[in-house]
């Protein structure tokens, strides 16, 4: 790696392409002018916050990095059992579960060797903000507790205080732009703001919350790009990249995916650990305890006759959305969305799958999990690094962020799901 090469990432977690506009994100509008507009871009499936978090650091599919979405189902010694990826302690679970936390190398860990090679700063969910990192290579800076390398905490009141919202991303955006990428200066910078995604899950999109909190983290990201072009103003040294996670869908119901495969007699009982549902918000994943392995068959059959699941996948075939096809893991379905408008002007509906920890209604909010075409549609930008004025049409994919950075690093990128960005001619 050469010595002035640098990136940043900030992610405005859930914000739609479609949402991009003069109004509400006038910054991100004056970007398209200068940068590299990914017109065609893909989030991962489940389109949650932790997969994608986990796609981001890693350039691989959660078929590769082994974080199945924002619920997963281990096996702790006395069979399956529904863990939220999200708390703060998941990542240890998942080791005494697995052996391991993600089964590829972070960016933080490919930087490792480089001094202060990767800093965090994240204000969504404890497990979406470690799973950067998670076996700490670099620095992560969170309100559940900040972590340098080898997992040491940190006393980071800085981070301790913030809250979801706004506020608190605002808090955050300046620390990072001042004691970080001003600062520090580490090879990579990736700042996470929690909005849009903590008002749409709160409000109807399009709404004039969900606006405004557009608009917040609009003006977040403008005060990142400004002092990353104060510090680099040819764009030669620093790639400047921001993007969303993944869209949103407006919420129609909520489906209570296990108690009808306990209805249907497929799962032996709510809390059984034969069969279970770890609900992704828009979609779910199912594991099967090797005894239940006879009833995948029979899962999918039910979910394709009902009229709320859009694509079923099962066995080899979960592959083709990402997934792995050789664990307990054996059934996904993606709800069936549709093009309605909300009240708001806002498309896309779409159902959820019921979260008994979370059970708080959702509907006429915003979700995401799944395979709709609004919440598969978050939007990216890169400036700087060979990054110039530019649409680009063709499909790219959260994946492709981190062999982007690698190769803006001048380092190996080839084992990676994902492939860079064409730079510009
Ligand atoms: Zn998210």
């Amino acid at each position: 790696m050469t010595g002035d090469k640098r990136a940043v990432i900030v992610i405005c977690d859930s914000l739609r392409r479609d949402l991009v506009g003069p109004a509400d994100t006038p910054f991100l509008v004056e970007l398209a002018g200068r940068a590299t507009q990914f017109a065609a871009h893909r989030s991962v499936f489940p389109s949650t916050t932790r997969a994608s978090s986990a796609s981001i650091a890693t350039g691989c599919l959660p078929a590769r990095h082994g974080l199945y979405g924002n619920t997963q189902a281990l096996d702790e010694g006395e069979g399956l059992v529904c863990r939220n990826a999200g708390a703060p302690d998941f990542r240890d679970q998942m080791r005494r579960a697995t052996g391991r936390t993600l089964r590829v190398p972070t960016l933080a860990e490919r930087l490792r060797w480089h001094g202060e090679a990767a800093i965090v700063c994240s204000n969504v969910s404890p497990g979406a903000a470690y799973f950067q990192d998670p076996d700490g290579h670099g620095y992560v800076y969170h309100s559940a507790g900040s972590y340098g390398p080898g997992l040491q905490p940190i006393d980071d009141p800085a981070s301790a205080g913030l809250k979801k919202g706004a506020a608190g991303d605002k808090a955050m955006t300046e620390r990072f732009c001042a004691d970080i990428v001003a600062g520090r200066a580490p090879a990579l910078a990736v700042m996470w703001l929690s909005e849009p995604d903590y008002t749409g899950h709160h409000s109807p999109l399009g709404s004039p919350q969900h606006r405004a909190a557009i608009a917040a983290a609009d003006a977040c990201v403008r005060q990142v790009f400004e002092i990353v072009r104060r510090l680099d103003p040819s764009g030669e040294d620093i790639l400047f990249i921001t993007g969303s996670d993944h869209g949103m869908e407006t919420v129609s119901e909520a489906i209570d995916v296990t108690g009808l495969l306990v209805a249907a007699g497929i799962k032996e009982g709510p809390e059984s650990r034969d069969i279970v549902v770890a609900p992704q918000g828009t979609s779910a994943t199912i594991f099967f305890s090797e005894a239940a392995r006879d009833r995948v068959t029979a899962t999918a059959e039910f979910l394709g006759r009902e009229n709320w699941a859009g694509r079923v996948v099962a066995g080899a075939a979960l592959a083709q959305v990402g997934l792995p096809d050789d664990g307990a893991l054996r059934v996904a379905v993606a709800m069936a969305t549709d093009d309605r408008v909300n009240p708001h002007g806002v498309r896309g509906y779409g159902p959820i799958v019921f979260n008994p920890d979370d059970s708080e209604s959702k509907v006429g909010f915003g979700q995401h999990g799944g395979l709709g075409a609004h919440e598969q549609s978050p939007f990216l930008f890169a400036d700087g690094g060979g990054f110039g004025p530019r649409v680009e049409t063709r499909a790219t994919s959260l994946i492709d962020i981190a062999p982007t950075v690698l190769r803006h690093l001048r380092m190996d990128h080839d084992d990676m799901d994902g492939e860079a960005l064409a730079l510009s001619a």
